[in-house]
């Protein structure tokens, strides 16, 4: 089989079914990212693996790669893999990612949220897809009504497991774990690790191989700045920041479903492709907003924290915080949706002499300074900006240091005592 990923800084290294590897080099996945590097050995041994990355490393191919490997060689007569994500748009992807991938396969996928009709992903499910990607409380329910049977899972992946928590999911994930075979192999993606998730993976997890990539700081690729401002001259930074000539394509961040929704209005009605993406809009209204913006029929896409989670739109220039988010985590999150896969992105976020607590315990998180920087005009005159000042138009400092980059860490590389699994995994047939 000819694919492009020959050479050892290739996928050829894993030694994966063809045409999963044909997938991936249809794909244009020459290399793997560190995340991949990183989970994919021990995760095709079928280890247990605890990925702490956040999206845009490349973590969906790092679970999904094995998982389509795994049913490749040894199929399934049920639904073998299930992946819970904490929201629909996450769910979508993960899903598109997986079909990308097999591509070249017969292998299946059916997705199940909340938000829409049951019946068209009952009809899937019938249909005994080898993977089933789904947000917990639709799971929940369809097992509740005897229409979703797990017996055949023995793969199972929590990602976001810290925005399920965040969202309340955690009673109803574990009404599903009960219902999973405990025979299985478990991959737990999270971007942080609260007390919670820590938690909920020992419990989970069987001897995982730990994979942390980057500590909580934003990738590299992401040149971000605090901008001082003072409320009322939010609206006019942002016009300044969207009219710049590398402003190409922007996603806006407000607090409020409220302010996400009046603000889009505003752009709109001075004149900017701007759409609103938040939680009191329908699915399908949520649909159409996020495909416009991907197909560039929208250049503003205004968002509150949870309606964009897991959003990934490749090539979005700017992410703009017109509102500070709740947790520094969510700082590394919010730009995370810029500088995706390597590319070049910028993040601005907007803070009010009010942010100052935020500030600090975000600085805190990351280990190093965020550049203030002043744009002529809307300069802040709080108290709050303890950020090197700045003269004249809009300047620039150097990025704080060299913390940022997606460093992979192993941690925890023990020597597995791989469990006589069911199928697949443990048994890597020679190719
Ligand atoms: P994720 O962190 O899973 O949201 O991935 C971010 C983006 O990186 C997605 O658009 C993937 O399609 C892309 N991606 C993941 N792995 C690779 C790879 N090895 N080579 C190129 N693109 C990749």
């Amino acid at each position: 089989m000819a694919v492009a990923t020959d050479g050892p800084s290739g996928f050829d290294r894993f030694d994966l079914h063809p045409s999963l590897a044909k997938g991936l080099s249809q794909a244009s996945y020459d290399a793997p990212r560190p995340i991949q590097t990183e989970t994919l050995p021990a995760a095709l041994e079928g280890r247990d693996v605890l990925g702490l990355a956040q999206t845009g490393t490349g973590k969906t191919a790092a679970f999904a790669i094995p998982i389509l490997d795994v049913l490749l060689d040894d199929p399934a007569s049920g639904p073998g893999a299930l992946v819970l994500a904490p929201t629909r748009e996450l769910a979508s992807q993960i899903e598109a990612e997986f079909r990308t991938l097999a591509r070249f396969t017969k292998l299946t996928t059916a997705t199940v949220y909340g938000g829409v009709s049951q019946r068209g992903q009952e009809a899937a499910l019938r249909r005994r897809p080898d993977v089933i990607v789904g947000c917990p409380g639709r799971i929940l329910d369809l097992l509740n009504q005897g229409v979703l049977n797990l017996d055949p899972i023995d793969m199972l992946v929590l990602d976001e497991a810290d925005h399920m928590f965040d969202m309340g999911f955690l009673p109803d994930l574990r009404r599903i774990l009960a219902k999973v075979p405990e025979e299985r192999q478990t991959m737990l993606f999270s971007a942080t690790m609260p007390r919670e998730i820590r938690g909920l993976a020992e419990e989970v997890l069987d001897d995982p191989h730990v994979v942390e990539l980057a500590d909580s700081a934003p990738a590299e690729t992401i040149e971000h700045a605090l901008y001082p401002v003072a409320e009322g001259q939010k609206r006019g930074l942002l016009e300044h920041m969207l009219g710049q000539p590398s402003c190409e394509t922007a996603i806006v961040f407000t607090r409020t479903k409220h302010r996400a929704r009046r603000l889009a209005r505003q752009l709109a009605d001075a004149g900017h492709k701007a759409v609103g993406l938040q939680g009191n809009m329908s699915q399908g209204q949520r649909d159409r907003a996020m495909q416009g913006f991907r197909e560039r029929r929208y250049d503003v896409l205004v968002a509150t924290d949870i309606a964009a989670r897991g959003i990934d739109v490749s090539g979005v220039s700017h992410v703009i915080n017109f509102d500070v988010p709740n947790t520094p985590e969510a700082y590394t999150h919010r730009i995370g949706r810029t500088g995706r896969s390597e590319r070049e992105g910028i993040a601005c976020t907007f803070v009010t002499p009010d942010d100052n607590a935020w500030v600090r315990a975000t600085e805190k998180m990351i280990g190093s300074p965020i550049d203030r920087r002043r744009v002529a005009g809307f300069e802040a005159d709080g108290r709050g900006d303890r950020g090197p000042q700045r003269g004249g138009r809009e300047r620039r400092n150097e990025r704080g240091s060299e913390s940022g980059g997606p460093r992979a860490r192993r941690s925890g590389g023990r020597k597995s005592s791989r469990r006589s699994r069911g199928r697949g995994g443990a048994q890597r047939s020679a190719r």
